[in-house]
């Protein structure tokens, strides 16, 4: 893919709100005019970095002051653009909407574990006045994501680690599924590159075959749909990668996971869903307890559509998901979906949708009130957002919470940072263990370095 440039993000703006490029081109200029100078990692220019996240924001349909928010986003944070200013150029919502998604400077917190917490406090807590906040954060992090292969190993995990704990479990809590999944692939690809390569080929044989496996289906659910005049889109969905992992470390078979391969048709109204069902599974046998219907029992994040697993030829076992175009929307984005909806004025709908549908979000004020520290307050929210995590030990006995699928090497460079040549080996459960090892749930785990052998000691002399 070539480089998205601010004509790119023009385009995307005539498409859905052309009345603002020239204050959208007077916010790109502007940051350009402050960044410059500086560079990002890749050795770009730092400008790059604030116009893919506007650009992200533009595919989603976001209005003006998000859009604008995106491309002044690092100027508190990283230039002498003061907040003032930024209301006196724009307008005081873009500055709120900056200044919410800033972190906090080392000058005020000095420690990064706690600057860290601090930071994870604010952001989360930005979202009860403002959801617009973690929209910008979570298109700032896909870019920062994508463009992670220039940072260092040890920054790699953290921010891996990270966005699996914190920006996984939020784009899923707001619905915006197709951010989760890449993001997901993104983290898993860092936190464990040799699985994320066996998953990424076995995926790329079911897609290559997907066409040959679906074929008889999609055809005939085609010619189905055409002669009883239903106007009609279908496409052919496989589980991401991380989803496929997933699936397998509970045991299941890649071939027996329900929903590996998807036809999903979309159709307009409710009505002709329902029939569409009908039409399925008249011509197809379907397996009863694969049957779910979220068209009228809603998901939490708003998701509808119908499930059913049918059985295709050849055997295979084949989910479809029947919805609504706009019931589709909401599938990819959430409550996102609801700029496009709503043509931009969706903030206080997004807003009442939070605190209405989200019981998360109605705890947020108790736990913030509950919580002393800011790592107190950090642990309850991970806690309550974040499920697939695994308990391991170190050999202090300290518990330790890893995302699912972490390896004994990913765990040493998250816990001690880079500590490279001084490595020697890792015991896990008091047995030599390979740096492959997935780490389960109970594992106490020792780290072996040549300064002292396996003792406590070393982990003392030679953690940071
Ligand atoms: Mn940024």
């Amino acid at each position: 893919m070539s480089a998205i440039t601010l004509n790119d993000l023009i385009n995307n703006l005539k498409i859905y709100n052309s009345e603002e490029i020239d204050i959208v081109t007077k916010a790109y200029f502007f940051a350009e005019h402050y960044h410059q100078g500086q560079y990002r990692q890749s050795g770009e220019p730092y400008i790059t970095h604030p116009l893919n996240v506007a650009y992200t924001l533009s595919l989603m349909h976001a209005d003006r002051d998000t859009i604008i928010a995106g491309l002044l986003h690092d100027l508190l944070e990283d230039t002498k653009v003061t907040k003032e200013e930024i209301e006196h150029e724009f307008n005081p919502t873009i500055a709120k909407l900056v200044l919410g998604v800033t972190k906090i400077s080392k000058q005020i917190i000095e420690s990064k574990d706690e600057r860290n917490y601090a930071n994870t406090r604010k952001l989360i807590m930005g979202i009860s006045s403002d959801v617009r906040i973690i929209i910008i954060k979570l298109a700032d992090r896909l870019h920062n994501m994508r463009t992670l292969e220039y940072k260092t190993i040890s920054k790699q995990i953290e921010n891996a680690r990270e966005t699996m704990e914190i920006f996984v479990p939020i784009a899923h809590l707001i619905g915006a599924y197709e951010l989760k999944t890449e993001l997901e692939d993104i983290s898993f690809y860092y936190l464990n590159p040799k699985e994320y390569d066996k998953y990424f080929k076995e995926r790329k044989t079911i897609q290559d075959n997907s066409e040959m496996l679906t074929k008889e289906l999609l055809i005939k659910m085609e010619r189905l749909l055409k002669d009883r005049k239903v106007p009609f889109a279908i496409k052919v969905k496989i589980k991401n990668i991380y989803g496929i992992y997933k699936s397998c470390l509970n045991g299941a078979s890649l071939m027996s996971i329900h929903d590996l391969l998807a036809l999903e048709i979309m159709v307009e109204t409710v009505r002709d869903c329902y029939k569409t069902l009908g039409l399925l599974h008249q011509n197809y046998h379907s397996i009863d307890y694969d049957f779910r219907d979220y068209i009228s029992l809603p998901k939490a994040n708003m998701y509808q559509s119908l499930h059913t697993s049918v059985i295709a030829p050849s055997n295979r076992v084949i989910q479809a998901r029947i919805r609504t175009f706009e019931m589709d929307k909401i599938a990819k984005f959430g409550l996102i979906a609801y700029w496009d909806k709503l043509k931009g004025d969706a903030k206080d709908a997004m807003q009442l949708d939070l605190e209405n549908k989200f019981p998360f979000f109605r705890e947020l004020a108790e736990i913030d009130s509950d919580s002393t520290s800011n790592e107190d307050f950090v642990n309850q929210v991970k806690g309550k957002l974040f499920s697939d995590k695994v308990t391991v030990y170190n050999s202090n006995g300290e518990s330790i919470e890893l995302p699912l699928g972490t390896t004994a090497l990913q765990y040493i460079y998250y816990t001690w940072g880079d500590i490279g040549n001084s490595l020697v080996g890792v015991m896990i459960n008091n047995k030599t263990s390979s740096f492959d090892s997935i780490l389960k749930n109970g594992d106490t785990i020792k780290v072996l370095t040549d300064a002292l052998s396996f003792s406590d000691k070393s982990s003392v002399l030679i953690k940071k």
